[in-house]
């Protein structure tokens, strides 16, 4: 078996090379122990030291050749033995390299979950594996199974809620396409089966709930076949008993322009595929449907299937979730009158009538049909979609749109459609899941967001929704570094302090007020003569002395964010910002006819600043003041970070393996950039080097003080909790008695936990 020797235990990681390992390179050498040798290409390839001379070093690689490399470029390696830990935390050396090679040992053997520390590693197997199902469920359930697995995030949650009566969530995060919906939804199947894995019922509905999302919420992108365009948090409740009695799901939903405009090789949302593919014949007359590629806005991008898909089949898969979260058929026939009505509107085209480039809708199939299906005259759209209303004194004068304008007001109605019908969408599930009298008000809480993002070109989604995750990173840090120092050094531990990289300099740019990116951008959001450029050069003036932004020329800025550098590029930061919605629009969609004004009402309120206003007219008029999109952003995040803060959090990481969603495929540059993203490496290092658990003494002496055996023994909580541990052997390197609490390492209380249940 593998034994400590002198200086294998040091933490290494490339980024903080301590001393110990150079002095012991002759070791190495003498006991021709592996190690990694850091190649041109970037990659890692194993070798043991021949010789050494200054600082060079040669080095025979495992395919036989020898080489000579600075010893700066070789970092110890971990003997065999420690091949595939299910915790990095095992690993005698913490080096990229050694993490790199323990995740892709385990990977390639499917166990593709691995604990760091208190966080859950999942890296994408792109194939289905045998490791879930009802029998595996059953396994984790009764702790017959206890490897690194959602399974067993979800069960800790549980657990952890149903004794400390706390609130709890599950932190997903992870880049496109790394698996964090699938791993929400294994999570929610867990916890669904808890209650008992009943096909009726709450817990069923529950789980519907997500084919219903992704129809109208994902769509296909270069990343991902199945990427979702919103984030969620799904709260799921229970009673007392512990079984699931109803849940909440919030979404914030990226401004998009997918509706109406699509890159080359992607896709719009789901349904619309589906409708168009798997309408019955009855609806597909109501609707005057025909196939996805007779529509504009879907035939743009050349891409209308995807491989292994089959969108009829999943309409009604669609309709049968529908059904079971008691949607009524006749709000469901209106929810496609509605997506018809979207892709009509994509047809209805313009011509020019003067000099000016000023347009008349053409009468023709599409608007007709468009009208009908939004229950308006044909006449009513046609002029809403070419004019525009000015207010002059007491009159109201209609002036002549252009071509470009009239475009962007037809593509402005779809997307506010959709994005109404999203919202409706939402709250209708959200009534049928409404938690019953029986409540205890506990909860587990289920994040899954988009992930950080940096391209060639950013905008402000970009900046918004890097933003989240930047905030999302405190929260991960603060959690697990910072509280866990000050709690340390409050309570009187001897705990060597350890550094990591805080991102508050970044937040702080931000959000700051009145100097940070998102006040000065509202400033200047309400500033008519501001341009894009105007708005670059007013930061660049406030915020040139913080460390993590850099004004650039042309108009763009770059941040320093937790996950690295990314260069945004402002032109039409205003204008997203400021999301004029068309006053022309809201008053038109009110007076159709069709239900549609009771199907948006909530939205179409929503708009106003001072809730409660029914007159649209003067909705209409204070629309200029109402919130700024990055105002609003900023409050969602405000109110679910708040939400946040008040659970035990559980961190999930997942990782895409490779681009191409491929099977089997580990490109480690790849791995290594998300791994350093997400702080994995540095969870590793703090959480050996601390006490993840740590109980007061009173809790813990309620909790295990009747195991002893002792009669006699003290009353005192503290010293309870002493003898306790002393009966069971746990040695002393394992805990620490602070003042108020109990610390203890890794693992040991799950031996406790053991002692307890057999008793
Ligand atoms: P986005 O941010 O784009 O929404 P995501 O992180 O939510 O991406 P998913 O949609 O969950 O990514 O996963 C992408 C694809 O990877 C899935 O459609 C599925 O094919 C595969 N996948 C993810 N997790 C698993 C898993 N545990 N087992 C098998 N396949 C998986
Ligand atoms: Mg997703």
């Amino acid at each position: 078996a593998y034994t400590t020797e002198p200086g294998q235990d040091s933490d290494l990681t490339s980024r903080t090379r301590e001393p110990e390992w150079e002095d012991n390179i002759g070791y190495f050498i003498k006991k021709k122990l592996s190690v990694w040798c850091g190649q041109v290409d970037g990659q890692w390839e194993l070798g043991t030291i021949l010789s050494t001379s200054g600082d060079q070093a040669c080095v025979l690689l495992s395919n036989a050749t020898s080489i000579n490399v600075p010893t700066e470029e070789l970092l110890p390696a971990n003997p065999d033995v420690l091949d595939g830990v299910e915790d990095l935390i095992q690993l005698s050396y913490l080096n990229e390299p050694s993490i790199l090679h323990s995740l892709q040992y385990r990977y390639s053997r499917d166990m593709i979950y691995s604990k760091a520390g208190p966080v859950l590693v999942a890296i994408n197997p792109f194939k289905d594996t045998q490791i879930y199902g009802s029998d595996v469920i059953t396994s984790y359930r009764n702790r017959a199974a206890s490897s690194p697995h959602v399974y067993t995030t979800a069960d800790t949650a549980y657990n952890e809620m149903m004794r400390d009566e706390v609130n709890q969530s599950i932190i997903i995060s992870g880049e496109s396409g790394a698996g964090k919906t699938e791993t929400a939804k294994i999570a929610m199947q867990y916890l669904a089966a808890l209650g008992g894995g009943s096909t009726v019922g709450i817990e069923h509905e529950i789980l519907q709930t997500s084919c219903i999302l992704e129809a109208f919420g994902n769509s296909k992108t270069s990343r991902n076949d199945n990427s979702s365009r919103f984030g969620k948090f799904i709260e799921i409740h229970f009673c007392t008993s512990g079984k699931i009695c109803g849940a909440k799901v919030q979404t914030c939903k990226k401004s998009e322009s997918r509706v109406v405009q699509l890159a080359m090789g992607e896709r719009s949302y789901h349904v619309f595929y589906q409708l168009c593919a798997g309408a019955p014949s009855p609806l597909q007359e109501r609707l005057n449907l025909k196939l996805a590629h007779e529509y504009n806005y879907l035939n743009q991008s050349e891409c209308l299937m995807i491989d292994g898909v089959d969108d009829a089949k999943r309409f009604n898969r669609l309709l049968d979730a529908l059904n079971i979260v008691r949607i009524s058929t006749e709000d469901q026939e209106e929810m496609f009158a509605v997506l018809a009505a979207v892709l009509w509107l994509g047809n209805v085209t313009f011509k020019v009538t003067d000099s000016e480039n000023h347009v008349d809708v053409i009468d023709d199939e599409a608007v007709t049909t468009a009208a009908r299906l939004m229950g308006c005259t044909t006449v009513d759209l046609m002029l809403v979609l070419s004019t525009h209303k000015i207010v002059a004194g007491k009159d109201t004068i209609s002036k002549k749109l252009t071509l470009q304008q009239a475009t962007d007001t037809r593509d402005a109605l779809a997307k506010f459609l959709y994005a109404g019908l999203f919202d409706w969408l939402v709250e209708q599930i959200n009534k049928s899941l409404e938690m019953g009298k029986q409540c205890t008000g506990k909860s587990i809480n289920i994040l899954d967001i988009y992930g950080f993002e940096s391209f060639k070109k950013n905008s402000f989604e970009q900046f918004c929704i890097n933003y989240a995750n930047e905030r999302l990173q405190q929260h991960f840090n603060r959690h697990l570094f910072k509280l866990e120092q000050e709690d340390y050094e409050t309570d009187g531990i001897d705990w060597t302090r350890i550094d990591f990289e805080d991102n508050e300099d970044c937040v702080n740019v931000i959000e700051k007020k009145p100097l940070g990116i998102l006040s000065l951008l509202d400033e200047e959001s309400n500033f008519p003569k501001a341009t894009d450029l105007t708005f670059a050069d007013k930061l660049k003036h406030h915020l040139s002395a913080n460390p993590c932004f850099r004004g650039e020329r042309d108009g763009s800025f770059s941040l320093c964010h937790y996950a690295g550098e990314v260069l945004y590029d402002t032109s039409g930061f205003l204008e997203k910002n400021r999301d004029p919605v068309l006053p022309d629009l809201i008053q038109f969609l009110s007076s159709t006819g069709c239900n549609l004004p009771l199907l948006f009402a909530s939205r179409i309120l929503s708009q106003s600043p001072k809730a409660g206003t029914t007159s649209l007219n003067r909705l209409c008029s204070i629309d200029s003041q109402k919130q700024s999109v990055g105002s609003k952003f900023k409050g969602q995040l405000f109110n679910l970070m708040h939400q946040l803060e008040t659970t035990k959090p559980h961190f999930i990481r997942c990782i895409k393996p490779n681009s191409k969603q491929l099977p089997g495929l580990y490109e480690e540059d790849l791995v290594l950039q998300q791994l350093r993203c997400c702080g994995v490496i540095e969870v590793v290092r703090i959480s050996r080097s601390g006490y993840p658990t740590r109980m007061p003494h009173k809790d813990f002496a309620e909790r295990y003080g009747f195991l002893l055996t002792d009669e006699n023994a003290s009353k005192d909580p503290s010293s309870t909790s002493v003898a306790v541990l002393q009966q069971f052997n746990i040695l002393p390197e394992m805990y620490q008695v602070g003042y108020t609490k109990l610390y203890l390492r890794t693992g040991q209380i799950a031996t406790l936990e053991n002692e307890r249940k057999q008793l």
